[in-house]
């Protein structure tokens, strides 16, 4: 038996080793009886969130309805680290606030300068340099980035993405294809008001030669934009045109268009991406305003509008062409194309359009027993090796409060072994739902008659 210990602290699930006392920063373990009558009570920091059940196996039940689409397509999943060198995102994202004002960077213990990962596609190319698998090569992934942004509704500081990677591949059809994974993604989850969004970047020489264009435009209208968006002019034209600030707005809406700016490979390009959206049924609406920030971000441009979250928050995932980022980091030239789904964003534009709610789990047996609880023991580990989920009551408790507990957990059917019972060598199965009765059997052929309720 575990020494008896002051009810918080246990409730909480921490040993007396991993325990901090209050004042911030880690001390010296300390024995129970050092620890203050009213020890700090640790609650998340900002922007993180604990994930509770149910609404963690809908998480888990998102990724394998995203896996569910992409693996038959012939994506592989990816498990980069959480951690790398901070490097790997400043070279590519530089220009970016993402990278150069929110990342979570510090030097480790080693000397290394290292980073959280805000976001994985840098990630999945410093891979592909590194270990240089053939090609086309389709990876997919699903897990957590970080960003110290202002946490909001649908903006947190730690925040999941699922998303793929291709590359190796210049077939405008594949970007075609890479969107239509996408779509058809929302659509397994229920989602019928997510729109699609679509544009060209262009090749780098248009790009660079619309970004000049923009600054020039910018420039003349100064006095217009918010502070934030001079700042960001400074740094990379492009991205003023992302501003969701409305006074920026008018401005924006009178900014030249890279339409305008696109040479002829580039247009072809987009011609036959649209060409195959068009041919698989995918509805899609050309924006002209669609930019991504990064330089090595060309061509092809899409983004997954959700339709009931605040216009701020309403980007449920977004992506595109990104023919040098490779180069950038140390590789060969290999274009690539991918997209980035918010999982937080994308359950909340579930839960705005009532789909895709959580699964609730229950038992298939609620086992009860007042023999003293080794009975319970036995019967649930046997059930659980013949393939059912068995669950039961611990502490010896009555009777009555074990039959409460069965009812609560949601159980189809209660085995009941009392002191009559375990004398008999009986247990008795008693349905939970519906009007059946109760009756008991051997417990040899417990199984047997499980299978006769549970699998009619
Ligand atoms: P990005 O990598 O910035 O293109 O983001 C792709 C998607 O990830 C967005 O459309 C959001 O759904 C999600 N996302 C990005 N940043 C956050 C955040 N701070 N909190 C929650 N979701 C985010």
């Amino acid at each position: 038996r575990l020494p008896s210990r002051p009810r918080r602290l246990g409730a909480l699930g921490l040993s007396p080793r991993s325990r901090f006392v209050q004042g911030g920063g880690p001390a010296a373990p300390v024995a129970w009886s050092a620890v203050s009558a009213s020890p700090t009570e640790f609650h998340t920091s900002p922007g993180m969130r604990d994930i509770l059940a149910p609404e963690s196996n809908r998480w888990r039940r998102f990724v394998e309805v995203f896996e569910s689409i992409v693996e038959p397509a012939g994506y592989r999943l990816i498990v980069p680290p959480m951690m790398e060198d901070a490097g790997v995102f400043k070279r590519v994202g530089e220009a970016t606030d993402v990278v150069s004002k929110e990342m979570y960077e510090f030097t480790d213990l080693g000397g290394r300068h290292v980073a959280l990962r805000p976001e994985q596609t840098a990630s999945v190319c410093r891979a592909y340099v590194q270990h240089r698998p053939t090609t086309p090569w389709k990876a997919w992934y699903a897990g957590p980035n970080f960003r110290y942004e202002k946490p909001q509704r649908g903006r947190y500081r730690q925040f999941d993405q699922v998303g793929v990677e291709v590359l190796g591949v210049d077939d405008p059809y594949l970007d075609a294809e890479v969107i239509a994974l996408g779509w058809r993604f929302f659509e397994a989850l229920g989602l019928r008001r997510v729109e699609l969004l679509v544009n060209s970047l262009g090749e780098p020489a248009d790009r660079a030669r619309y970004v000049e264009a923009l600054r020039a435009y910018f420039t003349a209208h100064l006095d217009e934009l918010t502070a934030e968006s001079r700042q960001t002019l400074e740094r990379n034209p492009l991205r003023v045109l992302d501003s969701k600030r409305a006074p920026d707005a008018p401005v924006i809406a009178g900014a030249p268009q890279l339409a305008e700016y696109l040479s002829k490979e580039a247009a072809a390009h987009f011609d036959a991406v649209r060409e195959g959206l068009d041919a698989l049924g995918i509805p899609y609406r050309v924006e002209p305003r669609l930019v991504r920030g990064l330089d090595y971000y060309l061509r092809t441009t899409f983004e997954f509008a959700g339709g009931t979250l605040d216009s701020a928050q309403n980007a449920l995932g977004g992506g595109g062409r990104y023919d040098g980022l490779v180069e950038a980091l140390g590789g060969p030239p290999t274009p690539g194309v991918g997209f980035a789904l918010g999982v937080d964003r994308t359950l909340l534009a579930c839960d705005d359009e009532g789909v895709f709610e959580p699964p609730v789990h229950t038992p298939d047996v609620f086992v009860v027993d007042t023999t003293g609880g080794l009975e319970a023991l036995l019967v649930t580990e046997e059930l659980r090796r013949a393939g059912y989920s068995a669950d039961r009551a611990y502490d010896n408790r009555s009777m009555k409060a074990q039959m409460k507990a069965a009812n609560r957990s949601g159980a189809r059917v209660a085995v009941i072994i009392g002191e009559d019972e375990r004398a008999a060598g009986t247990a008795v199965i008693r349905p939970l739902r519906g009007d059946g009765e109760q009756f008991a059997v051997p417990r040899s052929d417990l199984l047997t008659h499980l299978e006769a309720v549970l699998k009619p």
